[in-house]
């Protein structure tokens, strides 16, 4: 018969490799293994309350990077930057799904034609 000591260090054993496993199924899952220079830590306690779609990509990964995208208005390649992630996110409390999809030109354009004619 096992000791208790003996039990409990088959526990501790078995629960450190289903760590280790989680945490190489996370690393594969995320796009990018290492923190660029850019990065900036993420603030969960700053951020617009979320549970309808679970947690968002860039808070399972703990930072905001750098991110590249395509307007869809203008289709100009840009890049949507890490501070600017930190802002929406923390300091707005803006949507933790939402993503930049429109370059800053095209951003205020929308706004202006909204203000002139309200849409419904
Ligand atoms: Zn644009």
């Amino acid at each position: 018969m096992k000791s208790g000591k003996q039990r409990r260090r088959e526990i501790k054993t078995a629960r450190l490799l289903r760590a280790t496993k989680a945490q190489r199924a996370l690393d594969q899952y995320l796009p990018l293994g290492f923190r660029p220079t850019e990065a900036i830590t993420v603030n969960p306690a700053l951020l617009a309350s979320y549970n309808s779609y679970g947690e968002p990509l860039f808070l399972a990964r703990g930072w905001y990077q750098d991110q590249p995208f395509r307007c869809v208005d203008c289709d100009k390649d840009e890049v949507w930057t890490a501070a600017q992630q930190q802002w929406w996110y923390e300091v707005v409390q803006g949507s933790v799904y939402a993503h930049a999809v429109r370059c800053r030109p095209c951003r205020l354009i929308r706004r202006l034609a909204g203000r002139a004619q309200p849409t419904i």
